[in-house]
């Protein structure tokens, strides 16, 4: 990343929203379930499975959290009805846990219950820092009251992640592990690139000791020869872990974890609210907040 296109991504949220969604595109299957349900179909087509989420964080009312809510339903039905090979992931500030910690926990099972009546799973997006309490809490709430179709993720570069997989350890949770993407202050998160790969490994090994399924969720290449060389030094099944990616990142080398007989899962995210994710993804490919820098330039202009 160069120093400009470092600056620049810090100031995307002063980009305008027509150039944020043109640039953000390929990272969203679009507004509706039905443009999930084509991204899904094409996945599945290339062998490759998915996560589906209904795309809500900015929800400010109850009946706004309940709609989400509402709306796995409808992607429950599109499964099914596609014979699609996808679960979903959720949210919980989608789900109303801004507004009350029981409002979401209610939407929550709702979902989980419909999930396990058609047979499928949830898998709960993690959150900023002031969210990981109550996620925990959640999770654990869940399976121990019997949820087994429920999963969450944790991020490496939060310095508690280790002790998080410690507690979680003896339910045998479905994890996904991914590198972290909010902004967190350095007394909760490693700011270092090297410091964030280390705990991630660790946290690895921890989870798979100890005996979780594991979504090895990075498109980072270090990252993925790392978990490849432990899935075969442990001659783990398919069956046990699987690696994950999102959408529109580093599709060839899905490809080609996919040929090399891995399991793959793509996070398919869909729906109107598509300007959060937009962002955190554009911030994280700094050559593209360079391009945009220059497409925000080429408009103030007249010429975009
Ligand atoms: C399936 C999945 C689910 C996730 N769920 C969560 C979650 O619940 N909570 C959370 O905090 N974070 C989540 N993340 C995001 C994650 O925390 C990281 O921010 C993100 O994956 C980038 O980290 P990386 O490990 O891919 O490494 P990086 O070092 O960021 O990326 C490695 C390489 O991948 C490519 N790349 C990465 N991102 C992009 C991009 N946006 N556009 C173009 N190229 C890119 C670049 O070539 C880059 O050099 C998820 C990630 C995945 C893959």
């Amino acid at each position: 990343m160069t120093l400009l296109d470092g600056v620049i991504a810090r100031l995307l949220p002063a980009v305008p929203r027509p150039v944020v969604q043109l640039f953000s595109a390929r990272y969203i299957a679009g507004a509706t379930l039905d443009d999930a349900v084509r991204a899904v179909e094409a996945l599945n087509g290339e062998g490759k499975l998915a996560t589906i989420d209904v795309l809500g964080e900015e929800i400010t009312h109850e009946d706004e959290a309940r709609a989400i809510a509402k709306a796995y339903r409808d992607v429950f039905e599109a499964i099914r009805l596609g014979g699609l090979d996808a679960n979903v992931s959720v949210k919980l500030t989608a789900l109303g846990l801004d507004l009350s910690y029981d409002l979401c926990r209610e939407n929550l099972i709702d979902v989980v219950r419909l999930a396990a009546s058609h047979g499928n799973f949830v898998r709960i997006d993690m959150e900023d820092s002031s969210t990981t309490d109550d996620t925990m809490r959640l999770y654990r709430e869940l399976r121990e009251a019997g949820h087994d179709n429920l999963g969450i993720v944790l991020q490496a570069y939060l310095r508690r992640t280790l002790d998080d997989v410690r507690s979680l350890i003896d339910l045998k949770p479905n994890v996904r592990l991914c590198k972290g993407i909010y902004v967190e202050p350095p007394s909760l998160a490693f700011t270092d690139v090297e410091a964030v790969r280390a705990n991630y490994v660790r946290s690895l090994d921890a989870l798979l000791d100890g005996g979780a399924y594991v979504g090895v969720a990075t498109h980072d290449e270090w990252l993925i020869g790392e978990a490849l060389r432990r899935i075969e030094a442990r001659r783990l099944e398919r069956g046990v872990y699987e690696f994950q990616m999102l959408l529109g990142v580093r599709e060839s080398r899905a490809t080609e974890l996919v040929a090399a007989g891995h399991r793959l899962r793509v996070y398919v995210p869909y729906g109107e609210q598509w300007y959060g994710y937009s962002l955190r993804r554009l911030q994280e490919n700094p050559a593209m907040a360079g391009t945009i820098a220059r497409a925000t330039v080429g408009r103030a202009f007249g010429r975009l």
